[in-house]
Parts: C-alpha cells; sequence; structure tokens
C-alpha cells in the first residue's frame, strides 16, 4: 500500500479515560487481531506515524500531573522529576510547573501537543546543551502489546521507549526531568551566518535559533539567557533594527510572496519564562522537511545548499536551524551526536523538486529526516542511519511480539 495513498481514516476511534482503560482497548484490539495506532493531540504529522486505517487509541483525556519532587539527594543540585501523564499537553505541563517554580529542561515549541506525542516523536527545543523532550524522560509506563502495564526504568528498553514513535506501546505516564523555572530574555539581529558560526553563536546561549536566506547568506539569529546573565557587550554590537533585518533578507524572494509571514517572533527585550517566550506563533506546516544533520556540518550543508538551488535557479524560503545534544535515544535523530536540525519550508508540488535537492544536500552530509516531519525514507535507509535500528526493532520485539501496533502504513517505515 503506498503511504501516500488516501486513507479512509481510522475504523474506530476509542479514547480512554485512565490507563485500565488504554489496557482494556489494547485487549480488545487483541482479541479481534485489529492494529492499534495511538494518538496524543493528533497534531499534523505527516505519513505513517499517525494515519491508520483501524483503531485509533486517542490517549488525550489521561491529563495531569501525578507527583513532582525536586532537591533530591539522588540527582543534581537543582534538578527534580515531574511524572505527568501522557495526554497532558506541553502548555498545561509548563504552567503546572512554573507554579511551583519549575519548569521542563526542555521547552518545546508546540504548546498544543501532548507529552505523549512529543516524546514519542523525539521534539526538541533549541537549547544547544539539551536534548530533547525524549531525553528528559526517566522513566515511561506504557501498555504493552498484550495489554499489559509496564514500567520502564533503565536499560536498552528505555532508549528504545524514550522515542519510541508509538510503536512499542501506548504511553500513560512519563518521568521527566524539571530544572529551576528561569526568566529568559529574548533576542534578535540579523548578521551573516558564517559570522554567526564563527563566533560560535549556536552554542553561545541557553536558546538560540538561525534563520538562513541560504542563497545569501543572510541570517536573522535569535536567542535567549536567563535574566542577568545577558551577553557580552560584543555580542550586542552590530545588532540591527528589525525593519533592516527583514528588508535584508526579504529582497530576492518574499517580497514577491507576500502571503508568507516574515519570519518575525518578538519585540527585542522581551522577558517571560521559556514556554511563554519562545513558543513560535507561526502554525506548524506540515508541507516542511527538518534533518538533523551533525553539528559540524551545519555550515558546510547551508553553504552546498545555497549552492544547489542557486545553479538550478531555484530559491529557497529561509532555513530554520537549532541545535541539541546528542542523545541516547536508539532512534532519536539525534542519537550518538551533537545535532544540528534543520527545517526547510517548502510549499506545494512545485516546489518538490527544491525539497528533493535539500533532502540529497543534507542525506550526503550523514543527515537523518527528522519523525515529525515528511521524508521518503523506509527501513532500509533507516537501518543505515541508525545504528540502534535493530536494538530497536528488538526492542519492539519484546513489547509487541504480535506487532499490534505496527498497521500497514507503519510497517512501510520500520518494515514488517
Ligand atoms: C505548532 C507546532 C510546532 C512544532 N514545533 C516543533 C519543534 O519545534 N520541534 C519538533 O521536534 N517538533 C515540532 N512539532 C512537531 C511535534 O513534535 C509533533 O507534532 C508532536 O509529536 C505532536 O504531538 P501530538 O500530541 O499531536 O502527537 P500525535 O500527532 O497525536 O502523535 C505523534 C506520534 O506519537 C505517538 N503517540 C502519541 N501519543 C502517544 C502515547 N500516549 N503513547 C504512545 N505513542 C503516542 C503517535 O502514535 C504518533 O506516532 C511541532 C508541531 C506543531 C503543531
Amino acid at each position: 500500500m503506498s503511504i501516500d495513498a488516501a486513507a479512509a481514516g481510522p475504523r474506530r476511534t476509542d479514547r480512554p479515560l485512565d490507563e485500565a482503560g488504554v489496557a482494556t482497548a489494547v485487549r480488545r484490539a487483541a482479541e479481534r487481531g485489529t492494529p492499534v495506532r495511538p494518538s496524543g493531540a493528533g497534531g499534523r504529522v505527516p505519513g505513517p506515524l499517525v494515519r491508520t486505517d483501524h483503531v485509533l487509541l486517542d490517549a488525550s483525556a489521561l491529563t495531569g500531573i501525578v507527583d513532582m519532587t525536586a532537591g533530591d539527594d539522588q540527582l543534581p543540585a537543582g534538578e527534580g522529576t515531574v511524572r505527568v501523564r501522557a495526554g497532558e499537553t506541553i502548555a498545561a505541563l509548563c504552567a503546572a510547573l512554573a507554579a511551583a517554580g519549575r519548569a521542563p529542561a526542555t521547552v518545546p515549541d508546540a504548546p498544543r501537543a501532548t507529552v505523549g506525542g512529543a516524546v514519542q516523536l523525539g521534539m526538541y527545543g533549541g537549547a544547544p546543551g539539551e536534548g530533547s523532550l525524549s531525553a528528559q524522560v526517566r522513566a515511561a509506563r506504557l501498555v504493552d502489546g498484550a495489554g499489559r502495564v509496564r514500567e520502564v526504568t533503565d536499560g536498552p528498553d528505555l532508549e528504545a521507549v524514550r522515542c519510541g514513535l508509538g510503536a512499542l506501546g501506548v504511553l500513560t505516564a512519563v518521568d521527566l526531568r524539571t530544572v529551576p523555572l528561569r526568566r529568559l530574555r529574548v533576542h534578535e539581529r540579523a548578521a551573516r551566518t558564517d559570522e554567526l558560526l564563527a563566533e560560535g553563536f549556536l552554542a553561545g546561549h541557553a536558546w538560540t535559533e538561525c534563520d538562513v536566506a541560504v542563497h545569501s547568506g543572510q541570517a536573522v539569529a535569535r536567542w535567549a539567557d536567563p535574566v542577568g546573565a545577558d551577553e557580552p557587550e560584543a555580542t550586542e554590537r552590530g545588532a540591527e533594527s528589525w525593519g533592516r533585518a527583514v528588508s535584508r533578507l526579504a529582497t530576492s524572494w518574499w517580497s514577491s510572496r507576500s502571503s508568507w509571514p516574515p519570519p518575525q517572533r518578538w519585540a527585542p527585550g522581551t522577558e517571560g519564562p521559556p514556554h511563554e517566550v519562545l513558543p513560535d506563533p507561526q502554525p506548524w506546516d506540515p508541507d516542511l522537511s527538518e534533518w538533523a544533520i551533525p553539528d559540524a556540518a551545519v555550515g558546510g550543508v547551508l553553504r552546498e545548499l545555497g549552492a544547489a538551488v542557486a545553479a538550478r535557479g531555484r530559491e529557497l524560503r529561509p532555513v530554520r536551524v537549532r541545535t541539541g545534544r546528542s542523545e541516547t535515544g536508539l532512534v532519536h535523530p539525534a542519537s550518538g551526536r551533537d545535532t544540528a536540525y534543520l527545517r526547510i519550508r517548502t510549499r506545494g508540488a512545485d516546489q518538490e523538486p527544491v525539497r528533493r535537492l535539500a533532502a540529497a544536500v543534507c542525506e550526503d552530509a550523514g543527515g537523518r529526516p527528522c519523525w515529525t516531519t515528511r521524508h521518503a525514507w523506509g527501513p532500509d535507509e533507516l537501518a543505515v542511519a541508525y545504528p540502534g535500528w535493530e536494538a530497536f526493532r528488538a526492542a519492539r520485539d519484546r513489547f509487541d511480539p504480535d506487532h499490534r501496533f505496527t498497521d500497514p502504513y507503519l510497517a512501510t517505515l520500520l518494515g514488517p
């Protein structure tokens, strides 16, 4: 079956209210021999990870914080743990933690996503010293393919479950690492991409991102630091007004495409807790593709993208660049290496050649497609890209020997 064929949609949607209800729904599907796919907020992730013609198990009613601890002797200073149900949204989790003076160690960009969906697809945040939300999982509870509740606390099972693609079971709750809540002050400026990379900008602040016009090498750089620990004067030097930043970036491409909003995020000097200032107000574009490339390759890949699209007379909307730490999750896109994430925005069929060109450049640099976006990879490519691929498939066999959670769509990605 082609994964691009229009799906009829799930034959049935179950929305259990608690963990026992999840277990019952999975056992019922097992008795009927029906595949089950878990879902959270039902975000707009394209492709086989959320599409199903069988039973959709909507875990979004499993909300609330179960437990919150901090100052435990076993943990590094300042760290704590929150046990949160998997259907809780990122926004609700952050608000509840903030009320207690805490924050998730990674604050992802999608407030309406559920914790379960974000963890399962490895949603990252943009803090260079941190991993994704998957990396913050200290323990997980899930209902396996037989409808049994399992608590996973360490070892290869946890490394498989922490970015599990909804293929090992239905998460009901996770323990996430927390840190003290800090107010962040956010900034943005226009700069040359090569200068930003030479000064180590991407790793130089608590949170960073760049929108890079690859054909010109011009960029809008954004960063955030805790209030009271601002960047030195030198990085502010050369800061430009937002208007100049936009006009420099705009000249060749978006003046003729007024439907594309400029990448403005905030007024300079804005301050607030991370979950209020960092999320991008622009709607998520299900057409975008995102690649996780080795951190050290970022300069070369951006130059190569610029040269490749220019040589073919094409243009690319600004590429968003963020970084994250190497991860232990077996199939997290940052598995085993510090990573730069490149968000490549193309839209519509006429941009398909540009998308393929960009994918080829990222692949040549050892890139892996992020699970949350469109790509054309299948089991063969994934097995080469992920040293932990077979270990992940073995974990799937342990948690779900009958492959209850692998419907025909997901099989196009994971293999049978
Ligand atoms: C506005 C917006 C901004 C975004 N920004 C970013 C970003 O900056 N970085 C980034 O990495 N991603 C980003 N994303 C993508 C985001 O990571 C995914 O959309 C996220 O997985 C969606 O969560 P969800 O609750 O909608 O999950 P769904 O789309 O419902 O599910 C996603 C996957 O998780 C599985 N799943 C869901 N719940 C469970 C569960 N309880 N147990 C087991 N498996 C489960 C599903 O089977 C599916 O494979 C963004 C999305 C949006 C909408």
